[in-house]
Formats: C-alpha cells, sequence, structure tokens
C-alpha cells in the first residue's frame, strides 16, 4: 500500500482523490498529510517527503493555507462543501497543490456529497482530495468509484513496539523492551495510541522506562496480581480478596482495567477445555456484569468490592451444591435460586465478609423472606395460603370472563341461528362483510343474494349478520 503511493508520487502520477478506510488511531490521517507533503515536496526521495525542503517545512510548521483540513464530523452540510467548491477553482497560494484532508467522511449529509462529487467530476488539476473514514460502507458508492481506496489494518504489537524501540532511541529514552512490548499490546494495533503512550511515559517517568513503570503509568496490574486475584476468587478467601482490592486502590489501578484484564486472562484459560471451564465461564461473566454496574456506578470501588464479594460466594454455593444433593437424597437442590444469576448481590453474604463460619447462624436468624430467597428452606403454610388464594383469584376471573365475554357472545349466536333459520326469499339482508343484498334463494348453508347492481353472489348463510326491514 505504502509501495504503491509512493511509486505514484515517484512517477507523477496521483490520483485526484484517495480514500483511506480502516478503524481509528491506525495512522490514516498521518499517512494523508505524509501524502500531502509529499506530492508537494521539491525534492522528494523515492516517493517520500524529504521534510527538509522549503514546501516540507511550510507544511510542517502548519503556515500553508494550501493544505486544509477538514473535519467531515463537525462541517458536514452543504455550505461547508459549497464553500470548498469555490475554493478548490483557485489555484494554490504557496505550494504545487492543494490537498483537502476530510476526516470521517461517512459523516457527511447526502446533499453535501452530491456536491462534493461534482467537484470530484471534474476535479482542478492543481489539486486533491484526501479522505479518511472509520466507515467506508457509509461513503456513497458514486464517491468511492472516483477515489483511489486504500484499506489501512490494524498493526500487530510486534511492529509496533519495534517502531517504539525506533523512537524512544531517536530521544534517547532508555527504555527496556518489555516496556515497549506492553505499550505495544495495550495499543492494541494502533500506532497512535501507542505512540501518545509512549509520550505519556516518557513525560511521567523521565528517562529511565520499565515496564513496572507503564504498569504505574497506565493504572494498569501486573499479570501476577491478576492470577492472584482470581486465585483468591476461586478459593473463595473474603479476608485475603478485600487486602487485595485496598492495595489496588492504594496504588491507584484503574479497577475497570483491572476487570478486564482478568476476564481476558480468564478468556485465554478458556481456550484449553478444562474441568474448570464451566465455572470459569461463569466467572467471566460475573466479572463482566460488575464491570458494567460499575460503569453507572458513583461509587465504582465499593461496587468493585461488593461485586466480586457476592460473585465468590455465589461460586461457593454452586460448588457445594452437587455434594449437598448426593447427601441429601431427592431434597429440593440447595442455593437453586441463585444459579440464574451467579453476580447478583446477596446482602447476607455482604454484611459479613470477613466472618465466614458465623455466617450460617446468621442466615438462620434471617427474614423469612430471606430464607425463602436462598432456597434454605421451604415454608409451607405461606405456599399453601398462597394456593388458595391462586385458586380464589381464578374463580374471580373465570366468573368475569363468563358474564363478560362468553354469555353475551353465546346469546348473540342464539340470536343468529334464528335469524338464518328464519330467512327467507326477498328478505334484505347484510353480511359479515357489509354487503347489502336481497335473498334470491336459501340452500343448505348457502344463500344467493341480489346486490344492489343486480350482480348474484352466492355465500355462506352464516355469514348473514343482519335483517333489514324494507
Ligand atoms: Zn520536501
Amino acid at each position: 500500500m505504502v509501495r504503491t503511493l509512493k511509486n505514484a508520487v515517484s512517477a507523477g502520477q496521483v490520483a485526484h482523490a484517495y480514500l483511506f478506510s480502516g478503524e481509528r488511531g491506525i495512522g490514516k490521517t498521518s499517512a494523508a498529510r505524509i501524502l500531502a507533503r509529499a506530492v508537494n515536496c521539491l525534492k522528494p526521495q523515492a516517493g517520500e517527503p524529504c521534510n527538509v525542503c522549503e514546501n516540507c517545512l511550510t507544511i510542517l510548521a502548519n503556515r500553508t493555507l494550501d493544505i486544509i483540513e477538514i473535519d467531515g464530523a463537525s462541517n458536514r452540510g452543504i455550505d461547508h462543501i459549497r464553500q470548498l467548491r469555490e475554493e478548490v477553482s483557485f489555484v494554490p497560494s504557496d505550494l504545487r497543490m492543494k490537498v483537502y484532508i476530510i476526516d470521517e467522511v461517512h459523516m457527511l449529509t447526502n446533499e453535501a456529497f452530491n456536491a462534493l462529487l461534482k467537484t470530484l467530476e471534474e476535479p482542478p488539476s492543481h489539486s486533491m482530495f484526501v479522505f479518511a473514514t472509520t466507515e467506508a460502507h457509509k461513503v456513497p458508492r458514486t464517491i468511492l468509484s472516483r477515489c483511489q481506496v486504500f484499506d489501512f489494518r490494524r498493526i500487530d504489537a510486534a511492529a509496533i513496539a519495534l517502531h517504539l524501540q525506533k523512537v524512544a532511541e531517536s530521544l534517547e529514552l532508555d527504555i527496556t523492551r518489555d516496556a515497549t512490548q506492553l505499550i505495544a499490546q495495550r495499543a492494541n494495533g494502533g500506532m497512535r495510541d501507542a505512540l501518545v503512550m509512549l509520550e505519556q511515559v516518557a513525560s511521567y517517568a523521565g528517562e529511565q522506562i520499565s515496564a513496572d513503570t507503564v504498569l504505574d503509568m497506565l493504572g494498569l496490574a501486573d499479570t501476577a496480581v491478576h492470577e492472584a486475584f482470581l486465585e483468591t476468587v476461586q478459593q473463595g478467601d473474603q479476608a485475603t480478596l478485600v487486602a487485595l482490592i485496598d492495595e489496588l486502590v492504594d496504588r491507584g489501578k484503574d479497577l475497570e482495567v483491572f476487570l478486564s484484564d482478568v476476564v481476558n486472562l480468564l478468556r485465554a484459560r478458556l481456550r484449553i477445555p478444562s474441568a474448570h471451564s464451566r465455572e470459569e465461564i461463569r466467572l467471566s461473566q460475573g466479572l463482566l456484569e460488575i464491570k458494567a454496574d460499575m460503569f453507572r456506578s458513583l461509587d465504582r470501588r465499593i461496587r468493585f468490592e461488593i461485586g466480586v464479594l457476592a460473585l465468590m460466594e455465589s461460586l461457593q454455593t454452586q460448588r457445594s451444591e452437587p455434594k449437598e444433593r448426593a447427601a441429601g437424597g431427592r431434597s429440593e437442590p440447595k442455593g437453586s435460586a441463585d444459579r440464574g444469576k451467579p453476580q447478583s448481590p446477596t446482602p447476607s453474604s455482604v454484611q459479613s465478609p470477613t466472618a465466614p463460619p458465623v455466617r450460617r447462624k446468621v442466615r438462620v436468624a434471617l427474614p423469612v423472606s430471606e430464607r425463602r430467597r436462598s432456597g434454605a428452606e421451604s415454608a409451607p403454610s405461606p405456599m399453601g395460603g398462597s394456593w388458595i388464594s391462586m385458586l380464589m383469584l381464578f374463580a374471580v376471573f373465570g366468573a368475569i370472563f363468563y358474564f363478560m365475554l362468553i354469555r353475551p357472545q353465546r346469546k348473540r349466536q342464539t340470536k343468529m341461528n334464528e335469524l338464518i333459520a328464519g330467512l327467507k326469499r326477498g328478505d334484505l339482508v347484510v353480511t359479515a362483510g357489509g354487503i347489502y343484498g336481497e335473498v334470491d334463494s336459501i340452500g343448505d348453508n348457502t344463500a344467493v343474494l341480489i346486490l344492489e347492481d343486480g350482480a348474484k353472489l352466492k355465500m355462506a348463510k352464516a355469514s348473514i349478520v343482519q335483517k333489514r326491514e324494507k
């Protein structure tokens, strides 16, 4: 892709319109700017801008009116594009080529696209358009067909790390390989994000940068901490968990990012199916839901802590469930109410997070509703009472149903049967479909009607709903 562009520049065969598509932060706009310099450079080197000639320097210093960058998202209307069309016709003021860079071009309105299309159909020789978009499918075909389209892909972490290392060397930063790799992973394929992170880390840490500095700076925890967290949750060690969360908060870690990282770790484990897979899936789901809740919560730390404690509790309940069932024979499975929603925080578990042995005693003292919710005991008398009230409710609704709907319907039906039985030739009738006619003849189930225009219509007797007087 880069080679194609370079060749075009060095051969002087640049297209008048390019479309760079791809996800955000992977260098579309940067490439557009380089291209703008390359086509204006006085001494391009193998298709690349020299960055030292007068034109390159003018552009780099932002001193030219001939490179116009437009944000498609905030200048979507036709007025902006009309103005652009007028300006395009003027020759460049200090460069060779006028370059219009329109970012997020898919945001333009239809009218704006139409206006743009007219310019693209007859582009002045001194102008060039570079469009960038994250959603190429939203750009009209008519526009696409006039552009050379380049698809930008995510850059793999190794390539980003390598580039970061080079940049660091040129900036004389002392950065470890672990640190650049960590940044590269976090950048998720986006070179721009990676460079921004490098810059942040450098200004945060000074000249010596290690993986730990990067973790601190980005509010991230080490993989070892993720492992420890998971182990604690799976063991059900509440005291250690609370201490671990305290430490995360004290060290300024981003709890939401932490959760994502833990889920990613679980995801990696799930690729290898094991006996623990079911529990790990439940755990991932629970953690993701805590994360979603945290987003809405005012006190994220408390939401995080309570959510994880509750999740831990529900995992413990589920684990002990099969054993108890084996011991208790055919009895109602314990904690069945919890099984569907392992993530729901149970107030009982939160009240005594650090004192697991006391918990069972506490549960006995819980109100009836609480006991029933956890399925610990089924209370027979309230259940019997609800059966009776259910039956009564049925009876009342049944009566209402009969008197309001069925009985009138039956009455109507009887009246209809009488009407149809009493039909005779010459009667004026109306059908269910609203047809009005005179009975001509009557069969067993059918009747022939003479309609107003004289036409005869054979139809089911049952569809006659009304008799009219002459
Ligand atoms: Zn140059």
